[in-house]
This record gives structure tokens, sequence and C-alpha cells, in this order.
């Protein structure tokens, strides 16, 4: 099969002073081959505790209370850390947005370039230097084989990213979590680095989960888009469906504040009202305090996503009432 990243009904909690609160509200959806889903909404809508619930590496306060997570078909949820970390190795990809905080201080590039290859891959030091450095090149890199010698501290943020990049690439993961991956950069660079995983997807057909709050960047690398709020998955569609045709009022609210979806530089707009912290008990549909079109059924009953056009999920009582 192609799909990649299979979770469903995935539920994770959080437990503050002795209470445990729910972060992810049984969010369910898949990541093909070749194929990127962006994930967007306010910080802490649950997008990040949803990469970290599937690369197992919550906090201590988190756990994955119910769902499942699987991964090329393979349930990761209940795996020992030590088997979930080969897995992680060997399939998974991860790049965060700042790659000072994944490449270790004290190792030359080279080291950490050449060391997931052997370790993974099984390759010669020659065979893992000589690869390591094509990747580097692959990437953009000019004197690849001085980088390798340098540490990270030498090299730019830019070129820090982009060497995140070549060592994800090298290593051929099935999935590829990027986390707000390019919010440190320069436009510019960016749009190196956009271009570049594009490539990734193609070459290798990667499944790319990319989580964003900037719809610029949804608009340049998204096949498809989930976007979250407080937990729950409220829409879901190709990336053209969201944009063009954006159901749900919250999804409304981000798009509205885009002027075009072509300019550089737009970030989700905070539309009125204050986002719920997760401690907040909110009955119904957890946007019902924000939603310009809140009625009493939206107070009483959460809303159940469903599907106004192939691939398009909504789950909202006003989008239902109004396609009956
Ligand atoms: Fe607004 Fe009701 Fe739809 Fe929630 S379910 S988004 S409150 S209209
Ligand atoms: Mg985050």
């Amino acid at each position: 099969s192609d799909t990649v990243l299979e979770v469903k009904n995935l539920v994770t909690t959080f437990r503050i002073n002795k209470k445990e609160y729910p972060v992810i509200r049984d969010i369910s959806f898949e990541i093909h081959e070749n194929e990127t889903l962006c994930m967007v909404g306010e910080s802490g809508c649950g997008k990040s505790v949803t990469t970290l619930s599937v690369m197992g590496l919550l906090p201590e306060n988190g756990a994955v209370r119910s769902g499942s997570i699987k991964l090329c078909g393979e349930e990761l949820l209940g795996m020992s850390p030590r088997q979930l970390g080969q897995v992680r190795g060997k399939k998974m990809g991860m790049i965060f947005q700042e790659p000072m905080t994944s490449l270790n201080p004290l190792l030359t590039i080279g080291y950490q370039l050449t060391e997931g290859l052997r370790q993974h891959l099984g390759m010669s030091k020659a065979e893992a230097h000589a690869t390591a450095v094509s990747y580097l090149e692959k990437v953009g890199i000019a004197n690849a084989e001085e980088r390798m010698k340098q540490y990270p501290f030498q090299l730019s943020g830019g070129l820090r990213q982009r060497i995140m990049i070549a060592m994800m690439m090298s290593l051929q993961p099935r999935l590829l979590i990027a986390d707000e991956p390019t919010t440190a950069l320069d436009v510019t660079i960016q749009k190196q680095v956009l271009l570049l995983l594009n490539r990734l997807k193609q070459d290798m057909k990667t499944g790319i989960l990319f989580i964003t709050h900037d719809l610029g960047v949804v608009a340049q690398i998204a096949d498809r888009v989930i976007v979250l709020y407080s937990g729950s998955k409220v829409e879901e569609g190709a990336t053209r469906q969201i944009f063009e045709n954006p159901l749900h009022p919250y999804t409304n609210g981000l798009i509205a504040a885009v002027p075009n979806v072509d300019s550089d530089e737009f970030e989700i707009r905070p539309i009125p009202g204050t986002f719920p912290s997760i401690t907040e008990e909110i009955g119904g549909c957890r946007f019902h305090p924000r939603c310009p079109y809140a009625t009493e059924r939206c107070r009483q009953e959460v809303p159940q996503a469903l599907e106004y056009e192939p691939g398009h999920f909504v789950a909202c009582h006003k989008v239902e009432e109004e396609n009956k």
C-alpha cells in the first residue's frame, strides 16, 4: 500500500497538577507516498503534540491514551523505546525549527552525516563519506569536503538547516516530520528549503508531515491540509479546496486574512477571542465561544467531521445544516 502514516482516533493527554487533560481529541489522518500534509492552526492547537505522539517523544507528563499510529503498516503504539528508536532511525526523519538543537555542537558535520548512514544503512566509512558529500552538494552546499570538517557553530542558520535536510535525505526516510522547519530562516533560504523538501518527496516518495502556522508556506508546499483547533481536526482537504473553498468558520477566519496566497509573508492572523487553554472545559464545539455563528446546538453537541466534496471534511453544525 502507498500509505506511509496512518493515525486513527488518536487521543493524547497531559497531566497538569495531578489532573489529566486531553490535548489531542480523537484525530485521524493518513499520509501517502509522495505527499506533503500540512497541519495548521494557532500555537497550542496540538500540532506539535501530534508529531511528538507519532515519534514517541512525548514529555514525561504526556501520554497517548487511545488510538493507533501505523508507520508503513506497522503499529508504533506499544513498541518498546528501543524498538521505536530503531524504527525512527530507519524510517523517520525529523527536522525542527532550530537545527542547532538537532545537531550535536560537539561533533563535526561530517561525523553527524556519516554516523546514521553507517548505523542505519550499514555503509562503510568511505561509502558513508562519499554519500554525505554528495547529499551536501544536492542541497546546494559548496565546498562540501570543507563543511564536513566544521562544527555546527561555525555555520549560519540557513546552512545548518540545509545540512539537516541533507542528513534526512541521505537516510531516505519513508516519513519526514518537519515542525516549523523554515520559521527561523529568511524568505530566500526558506524558499530553497521548501524546494528541497519537494524534491525529497518526489525523488524518494517520502511522505511529509509539515507543521506550520504560516499559510504562505502551506500554499507553497502542501498537497493536503489539516486545520486543527484546540486538539480537534476541524477541516481537512486538498490545498486547493482549503484555500478556494474553506467551509469551517475557523478556517474562514484564517484564510480571510490572506490578501494574496503568493505573497511572501502572511502569518495566521489573530482571530477575535482567546484561544482556549487545554485545562478549559468547553461543551459542544470548542470553537463556539469565538464563533459568530454559534447556536445552542453548538454549545451542546460536538460536531462530527462530514465529507462535503471528495476528500474535503468539515466538522461544523452550520456547514452540515447548510448542506442538507
Ligand atoms: Fe461555529 Fe457551531 Fe460550526 Fe462550531 S459548530 S464552528 S460554533 S457554527
Ligand atoms: Mg509548536
